[in-house]
C-alpha cells in the first residue's frame, strides 16, 4: 500500500524489517525501538533513551501506529472493547477478556468485516472491506495493553477469518510473539478458523505452531452449508483431512467450536454427528451458547439463544459419546463484545 511505502509503520515490522528500514542506524538501536514498541511506547518522543534528534527524524519519516482508539466500552463483567479505526475508514473491534483467576485474554481481529458470511454472525453478516495488515493486528494486542492489563494469551477470534489473512497474521504473531519483545508464548495463542481447507494445510506446513479451533458449528454437512457458506467450497470431509494432516505435522489438541442455536442445531443427530467427525482426531469439544445478535432471519425465522437445558441435553449427549466438553464463558455481552457480537460499528 502507499501509505506503508511512503512511511512505514513502525509496530507492523519484524525485528528483521525494522533492521533494514533504520538502517543505516546500528543494530542496537533497533532493538532499543523494537523493545520501546514491545512495551506500547505511546510515541517517539516516550523513547527516551534515543537521543532527541533521532526521535524527531522518526517523528517525520515513520508512523509508530497508524489507527486511532474511537470507541471503548467497558462491561460490568471487566471485559472492554475497544474500537480502532484506520485512516481508509475500516474499523475493528479488539476485546480484553479477564477470567476468575486474573489472567488476561487478548482477542484480536484480522479483517474489516469478514467474507465467510455465517448466517449467526454479525460480522459476518454486515459483509467485508478488507483485509487488515500486520501492523493493524498488532496495534490492536499494543492497545488493548496500554489498558494497563498484562496480557498473556491472544485468540484470534475477533472480526474477520484469519485464515483468509494468514501472511499478515503470521507477521504479527512474530512480532507479538519474539523473545526480544512481548514474547507471548505460541502455546498461548489460539486461532478460531471456519474451516479453510488450504488454510489449515498451510498452517500445519509452515506454523506459527499454536492452537487451533475450528468452528464446526454441526457436522450435519447439509445443515453446515446453510450455516456456513464457506462449508460449500470447504466440505466436512475435507476439513476432517486437514485437521488430520496439521495433528500429524503439529501434534497438537484441536478445538472443535460449535455455536449453539437454539432449535437448530442442538439436536441428537446433531451431537451423533459431531462425535462421527471426531473420530481419529484429538480433540475437545468447546459449546458457544448462541449470543443474541442483530442478524438477518434465518430461512424465515429468527435465530434464538438455547435454553439451558437444551445446552445441558446436548452437552450430555458428547459426553456419553466419549468427548471431552467445556463450555464457553459469556463475556462481555453488555456491551457487544462477546463472540459473533462484533462490528465495528
Ligand atoms: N472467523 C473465525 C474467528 C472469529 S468468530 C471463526 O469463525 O472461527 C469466533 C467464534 O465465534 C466462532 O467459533 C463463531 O462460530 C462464534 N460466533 C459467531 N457468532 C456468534 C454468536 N452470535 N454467538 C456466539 N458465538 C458466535
Ligand atoms: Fe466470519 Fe467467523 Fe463470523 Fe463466520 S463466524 S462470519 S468466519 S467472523
Amino acid at each position: 500500500m502507499d501509505r506503508k511505502k511512503k512511511r512505514p509503520v513502525l509496530c507492523g515490522l519484524t525485528p528483521g524489517e525494522l533492521r533494514d528500514v533504520l538502517e543505516p542506524l546500528p543494530a542496537f538501536r533497533s532493538r532499543q525501538v523494537f523493545s520501546w514498541i514491545a512495551r506500547g511506547a505511546p510515541s517517539f518522543s516516550a523513547m527516551t533513551d534515543l537521543p532527541l534528534p533521532l526521535r524527531e527524524e522518526f517523528e517525520s519519516r515513520f508512523f509508530l501506529y497508524s489507527g486511532t482508539v474511537s470507541g471503548r466500552l467497558e462491561d460490568p463483567d471487566g471485559t472492554v472493547k475497544l474500537r480502532i479505526s484506520f485512516p481508509d475508514g475500516a474499523s475493528v473491534e479488539s476485546v480484553l477478556l479477564s477470567d476468575g483467576e486474573g489472567r488476561k485474554t487478548a482477542c484480536l481481529s484480522t479483517q474489516a468485516g469478514c467474507p465467510a458470511g455465517c448466517v449467526f454472525c454479525k460480522t459476518g453478516s454486515r459483509g467485508f472491506f478488507r483485509n487488515l495488515e500486520a501492523s493493524e493486528i498488532t496495534e490492536q494486542f499494543l492497545r488493548l495493553r496500554f489498558l494497563g492489563a498484562d496480557i498473556s494469551h491472544i485468540v484470534i477470534m475477533g472480526m474477520g477469518e484469519p485464515l483468509l489473512n494468514l501472511g499478515e497474521l503470521r507477521k504479527a504473531l512474530d512480532i507479538l510473539m519474539a523473545p526480544e519483545g512481548l514474547g507471548i508464548s505460541k502455546r498461548r495463542v489460539t486461532l478460531s478458523t471456519c474451516g479453510i481447507v488450504p488454510g489449515i494445510r498451510d498452517l500445519a506446513d509452515r506454523g506459527p505452531p499454536i492452537r487451533l479451533a475450528l468452528s464446526l458449528t454441526t457436522a450435519d454437512e447439509a445443515l453446515r452449508e446453510r450455516l456456513m457458506p464457506v462449508g460449500k467450497t470447504n466440505p466436512l470431509p475435507q476439513v476432517k483431512k486437514a485437521l488430520l494432516y496439521y495433528q500429524e505435522k503439529q501434534g497438537r489438541r484441536i478445538t472443535l467450536e460449535a455455536v449453539l442455536l437454539g432449535g437448530i442445531n442442538t439436536r441428537r443427530q446433531d451431537a451423533d454427528a459431531l462425535a462421527d467427525f471426531a473420530r481419529g482426531l484429538d480433540v475437545m469439544v468447546n459449546l458457544i451458547p448462541w449470543n443474541a445478535a442483530e442478524v438477518p432471519e434465518f430461512e424465515g425465522r429468527p435465530l434464538k439463544e438455547p435454553g439451558i437445558r437444551e445446552i445441558e441435553e446436548f452437552s450430555a449427549a458428547l459426553e456419553k459419546r466419549g468427548l471431552k466438553v467445556t463450555r464457553r464463558l459469556r463475556k462481555g455481552r453488555n456491551i457487544a463484545g462477546a463472540c459473533g457480537q462484533l462490528a465495528g460499528e
